[in-house]
């Protein structure tokens, strides 16, 4: 998708911290982090929400979350805990049309967000 922020990110055309890449998804530091660690694992596959995964597509969203598990317990997150979100549409706050996970930690996070 040319014109997506995150698809010309994860082809190295836009710059960013890119801190996690393998040949399905890649990891990239949050530009305005909401916590002391934030950081978004992303798809190489432009998708936009989970309305659009489909049964072949299960592979792909374990990986985001395992890779989302490795990063967090790679910073230290693991014992105290830690927050993945992903915000499908409108409604939720999605403001980059390409899912990603947010993986965030480092301090206390309420229920419900709001
Ligand atoms: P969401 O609102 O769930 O779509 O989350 C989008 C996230 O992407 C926000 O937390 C933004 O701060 C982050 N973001 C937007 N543009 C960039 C960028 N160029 N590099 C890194 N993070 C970004
Ligand atoms: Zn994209």
């Amino acid at each position: 998708m040319p014109d997506c922020i995150f698809c010309n990110i994860l082809a190295h055309k836009t710059p960013a911290k890119i801190v996690y890449e393998d040949d399905q998804v890649a990891a990239i530091e949050d530009i305005r982090p909401q916590a002391p660690v934030h950081l978004l694992v992303i798809p190489r596959q432009h998708v936009v929400t989970l309305n659009d995964f489909k049964a072949q597509d299960e592979p792909l969203l374990g990986r985001l979350f395992t890779v989302a598990a490795r990063l967090a317990k790679e910073r230290g997150l693991e014992s105290k805990g830690y927050r993945t979100v992903i915000n499908n549409g409108a409604w939720a706050g999605q403001s980059v049309a390409h899912l990603h996970v947010h993986v965030m930690g480092g301090r206390v996070f309420h229920w419900p967000p709001g």
